[in-house]
């Protein structure tokens, strides 16, 4: 057999192997993985000294999201190119409901046309469900949905003003069709009526506190109540929760004992939840570029967080990425209720990591793999196809030098993001080259790749019974 290329000379990881061994490609899919492989013409990629993992999977972003009044700095074409240089090689980003859209699948076709042709890396999509009282018949969209290759929706328990609000009921309901179908239902977890009385009551202080009334009008117990919520609705259904961007501490617990019970839910959390905490938004100047939903807590809370992750509590990280320049940003004249919500991310998530994680010492290379690529895949529908470094996966790989470090600056960073809440913070990590289904997209750390080249991804339904244990990888030891 003749190969396209080899990616020669590499110390190849995945969520539960490590070997020095060549990986050749033949159409885009991996098609051998041993030792001196012949290259008989193929392109050699020299990757000695180099390490090899199964690209990232970053199943929550919102590129060119429009939101606040203004839209995420980042489209589609030049946030895929971001997450190539920060080694995702597959991103999971939302379509919208309309305020007339009565079925799902109208706001799936519309956000497809807005990504295709222009994602230079592949890509799936959620069906955001804002209005689940309005869908005529459930059960029929959510099979439509899964037919077209969209296994997941996103329900919201707060946005009650915006109109997008899923209440207990709704939840309730999603969760029971899921069950049968192999749907999964992803939730962002806050208490919409509590964080209201609290922001409004900030509110009036708003020229004194600044950025800092965002972290104190949300406080922990308005995400710890509503994950205990959704959790007890999994329960009583049965149907598949995933709760994105999980920020507290407390939230872990929960998911440890729900876990324990057997419930059927998994979580994701994100590098800033790890990485910052709420001081951040004391800053008079910058304090308000950080602000997020849910927004950053408390060192306690990065510590329960990375515990979490290493006992395999929480599955997947994910980066929520929702960039916003600082013009978008300075637009909040003051008022923490103005603030497009959201942080970059993508770009730097294997870095944050594999330097925060990795390095640390807090899990091994294989289990970094798990959380950041094997994990997400298993989870949203796409393993082996992603997530792998197997015979018949996608050739989807980033390589590392293990031992270069950069400090993070956001003028060197591809992200339209005119700063960087990791601004001077040191990481390794790096990719040097990116493959996205055999094609190099980095090269020498330089986006090389063709516009356009990223594919739609139709995901499977979720097998709960192929994963028989909520905690997906046991945590591994050292390297
Ligand atoms: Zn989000």
């Amino acid at each position: 057999m003749s190969f396209d290329r080899i990616v020669k000379g590499g110390k190849v990881f995945t969520a539960d192997d490590s070997r020095e061994a060549d990986v050749a490609i033949k159409d885009g899919k991996i098609a051998a993985i041993g030792k001196n492989l012949p290259a008989d013409g193929a392109e050699v990629l020299d990757a000695s000294g180099l390490w090899v993992i199964p690209g990232g999977v970053d199943v929550h972003v919102h590129f060119q999201l429009r939101v606040a009044g203004t839209v995420s700095a980042d489209d589609f074409e030049n946030g895929t190119k971001s997450a190539a240089c920060g080694g995702v090689t597959t991103v999971v980003d939302f379509s919208t409901q309309g305020p007339r859209d009565d079925t799902l699948l109208a706001g799936v076709e519309a956000r497809l046309k807005e990504a295709e042709g222009k994602a230079c890396v592949d890509f799936g999509l959620h069906a955001g469900i804002s209005a689940y009282k309005r869908l005529k018949d459930p059960a029929a969209d959510l099979r439509r949905l899964l037919d077209f290759g969209v296994p997941s929706v996103k329900m919201f328990m707060i946005y009650e003003q915006e109109g997008w609000q899923s209440d207990d009921a709704d939840i309730f309901s999603a969760l029971r069709l899921a069950r049968g179908l192999g749907a999964t239902v992803c939730v962002h977890a806050e208490s919409e009526r509590v964080m209201n009385l609290l922001i409004a009551e900030h509110r009036a202080q708003k020229e004194r506190l600044g950025a800092w009334a965002h972290a104190l009008s949300r406080p922990n117990f308005i995400e710890e109540e509503a994950v205990q919520r959704a959790l007890k609705w999994a329960e009583a259904t049965g149907g598949h929760l995933y709760v994105v961007h999980l920020s507290t501490g407390g939230g872990a617990d929960l998911f440890k004992q729900a876990q324990a019970r057997g419930v059927n839910a998994h979580v994701e959390t994100c590098p800033q939840y790890l990485l910052l905490n709420d001081e951040v938004f004391k800053d008079k100047k910058t304090g308000h570029w950080y602000a997020t939903c849910p927004q950053i807590k408390k060192k306690a809370d990065n510590e329960r967080l990375w515990q979490g992750l290493a006992d395999g509590t929480i599955a997947v990280v994910s980066t929520d990425t929702c960039p916003f320049t600082t013009k978008q940003k300075d637009a909040w004249n003051g008022d923490f209720t103005k603030i497009p919500y959201g942080l970059p991310g993508v770009e730097t998530l294997l870095p944050a990591l594999y330097t925060f994680g990795v390095k640390a010492g807090r899990f091994g290379m294989n289990h970094f793999v798990s959380l950041i690529s094997t994990n997400p895949a298993k989870l949203m529908g796409l393993y082996p196809q992603k997530g792998a470094i197997a015979v018949g996966s996608d050739a989807d790989l980033a390589m590392f030098d293990p031992d270069a470090v950069r400090t993070i600056d956001s003028k060197e960073l591809v992200s339209r993001c005119d700063w960087s809440p990791y601004q001077g913070l040191t990481m390794g990590g790096f990719p040097v080259h990116t493959l996205s289904r055999g094609e190099p997209v980095v090269r020498n750390g330089k986006f090389v790749g063709p516009k356009g080249h990223g594919r739609f991804l139709k995901r499977r339904p979720f097998g709960w019974k192929d994963l028989p244990e909520p905690r997906l990888v046991p945590p591994s030891g050292g390297r």
